[in-house]
């Protein structure tokens, strides 16, 4: 079982993430913010550093995106989640409750052995095109500088599919349980690519155990400057919430 603040995540704790892919503006995290809190989300999700495949597409609000997911932070009470992509970012990361590590830098070693110095929490995603076997030597290189402090999630693997952005591989949830004690969450959201298909793969995620989930969610998601398509509104969001809060009621 982790802690940040007052939620619990694993250990028979469930918690769902949510938030925009990016921070766009103090209107929009606000208000994606006030909206998912009030459906039980207990963490924020806010990109302010993205890595994104094309350098022509938005790379995020950068620090001033980090200022105003921690604006937000601080006019919900609700802790946040945001990635880091370099170790020299780490002095602006100071108020951030969990650090995410993206799937593209799951195998950035240097990086999981600063992130580990600081002890803060890390949610590690799975990179593409890993084993279990290596995101678990990821997080081992984040606990073995001290920081046992590190979430997983599966957020889909590349296969020979094109339909979906990825395949969300739903067997890793249990493999995970038998091969470590960290909590297990899942990301149907970059799993999937499509937001017609969050909903019954979120479910599946906490029938088959998942300790939480991470849902990408914009107040305007045609508008969305990345990941608009996958996007929930906070009122589809706030239907999947609550259905996710019934299975795991369900299995206990
Ligand atoms: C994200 O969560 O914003 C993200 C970029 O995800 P991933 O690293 O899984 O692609
Ligand atoms: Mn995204």
């Amino acid at each position: 079982m982790i802690t940040i603040g007052n939620v619990k995540i694993g250990g028979g704790h469930f918690a769902i993430i949510a938030g925009p892919c990016s921070v766009e503006s103090e209107e929009q995290i606000l208000e994606v913010a006030k909206s998912v809190k009030a459906s039980g989300a207990a963490m924020l999700r806010g990109g302010a550093f993205k890595l994104r495949t094309s350098p022509y597409d938005f790379q995020g609000m950068k620090a001033e995106g980090l200022e105003l997911l921690l604006k937000a932070k601080e006019k919900t009470g609700m802790p946040v989640v945001t990635e880091i992509i370099s170790a020299g970012h780490l002095p602006l990361f100071e108020d951030v409750d969990v650090i995410q590590i993206g799937a593209r830098n799951m195998q950035n070693i240097e990086l999981l052995k600063a992130v580990g110095k600081t002890g803060k929490p890390v949610l590690l995603k799975r990179g593409f095109a890993s084993t279990l076997e290596e995101l678990l030597m990821s997080a081992e290189y984040i606990m073995s500088e001290g920081n046992k402090n590190v979430i997983l999630c599966e957020r889909g693997i590349r296969t020979f599919e094109t339909y979906t952005r990825n395949t969300l591989d739903l067997s890793a949830i249990p493999a995970l349980r038998e091969l470590t004690d960290l909590p297990v969450i899942v990301d149907p959201s970059h799993a999937t690519g499509k937001a017609s298909l969050v909903e019954s793969m979120a479910l599946a995620a906490v029938a088959a155990g998942a300790d939480g989930l991470m849902i990408e969610v914009h107040n305007n998601p045609a508008e969305a400057l990345c990941d608009g398509p996958q996007a929930l509104t906070p009122e589809q969001f706030a239907h999947v919430a609550a259905k996710a809060f019934q299975i795991r009621r369900v299995l206990e």
